[in-house]
């Protein structure tokens, strides 16, 4: 079988985003339309999914879907619908705009010219296939200007080791499907926490993210589009805060002040961009590695196993097939309270006044204003 036959698929699907939704051009390998050019909100990805499945199915075609590195919210969808997903580079694609994707039609004709350049993803891969050393180098390199941030009070990993409290963490939300679920299993255990919200999905499912706050959760900053940072020019990292935050202060009066970078992106240039933004870079101590689906019970175990008092848990709510981390959440939640640990919000986690018996270490002056508990901007 020819290399042509293995990989190169009958037709390309590029699929841009925009500030309202995604834009889908799908075309053959000679350039030719396949379909009418179509755009969808945020919120309807199980449909575009059905769409690009129709499309594939059609006449026998084999079909695959490429988006940029500055799109992180729907390959993992994509995937788990059973679409071959791939991504294209920066290095390989026109210059971008200052917010917003390359366009779906450059998509579909970059990867279409070098159908070898984009690389595949899979559910298990993740969005970064292929860069996965470039990203470890970055947070790496970044290892100094994070020390020195942690320092200041402006980046934190987790919280007091000497209280017996740890944040649960949702990014990627909010979901029309799952947000509703995590939130009832939340409320049957009394347990408050935290979602970093992305604001494509803010805009378009603006109740979902009422219903966080108005159940007593807080909300961060996860970015627009979860893109790759370091692929981002600083002024493009900017806007993607800024009308995240914005997103999020439409909704609920507030704007977030804790952000928290796709993937965990790190590098100096990145860092020293979000050292100008007047937000708390959050990260987390504890991964469920909920994102590669390895089953509930497996999502609990890696959980329980690894937090302890102050922890940070990044778990996922949106952006992919998140059912299992609404299967484990019982269990991390039940295993919580077997260890006397009791879930709060990031500001109750990381209040500077502990109300403890035993005597306070010295706090460390900062350089920024950090949350205190009560009505922060969140
Ligand atoms: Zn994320």
């Amino acid at each position: 079988m020819s290399e042509r036959a293995m990989g190169e698929p009958e037709c390309w699907a590029g699929i841009a985003w925009t500030a309202d939704g995604y834009e889908a051009v799908v075309v053959d390998r000679a350039g030719r339309p396949v379909a009418v050019p179509t755009r969808w909100g945020a919120a309807r990805v199980a449909e575009l999914a059905a769409w690009l499945h129709r499309i594939g199915a059609g006449r026998g075609r084999e079909l695959a879907v490429v988006l940029d590195s500055t799109n992180g919210l729907l390959d993992g969808p994509l995937t788990a619908a059973g679409l071959d997903v791939r991504r294209a580079d920066p290095w390989t694609l026109p210059q971008r705009p200052a917010f917003g994707s390359v366009s779906a039609a450059a998509l579909a004709d970059c990867a279409r010219r070098a159908p070898a350049s984009p690389a595949r993803l899979t559910p298990e891969s993740g969005s970064l296939a292929g860069r996965e050393a470039e990203f470890e180098t970055g947070v790496a390199d970044g290892a100094e200007l994070r020390a020195a941030l942690t320092a200041a009070g402006r980046c934190v990993e987790h919280g007091r080791r000497d209280r017996r409290q740890v944040a649960l963490t949702f990014d990627d939300g909010p979901d029309p499907v799952l947000t509703r679920q995590i939130l009832a299993v939340l409320a049957r255990h009394g347990a408050r926490a935290t979602f970093f919200c992305v604001g494509h999905h803010v805009a378009a499912l603006p109740e979902e993210v009422r219903r966080i706050t108005e159940a007593g959760h807080e909300l961060g900053n996860h970015s627009w589009s979860h893109p790759f940072l370091p692929d981002l020019t600083p002024a493009q990292l900017c806007e993607q805060i800024d009308r995240t935050a914005e997103a999020i202060a439409r909704v609920t009066g507030r704007e977030p002040s804790r952000f928290r970078p796709p993937y965990g992106s790190q590098t100096p240039e990145v860092l020293a961009t979000l050292a100008g933004q007047r937000t708390t870079v959050t990260l987390w101590d504890v991964d469920s590695r909920d994102w590669a689906r390895p089953g509930a019970e497996r999502i609990a175990t890696t959980v329980l196993e690894a937090v302890r008092p102050g922890s940070v848990v990044l778990l996922h709510e949106g952006a992919g097939d998140r059912r299992q981390t609404v299967l484990a959440l019982p269990a991390v939640l039940a295993g919580l309270a077997d260890r006397g640990l009791e879930p709060v919000t990031l500001t109750e986690l990381l209040a500077p006044d502990p109300p403890l018996t035993a005597p306070a270490p010295a706090l460390t002056p900062v350089a920024m204003p950090v949350p205190v508990p009560g009505p922060v901007s969140r």
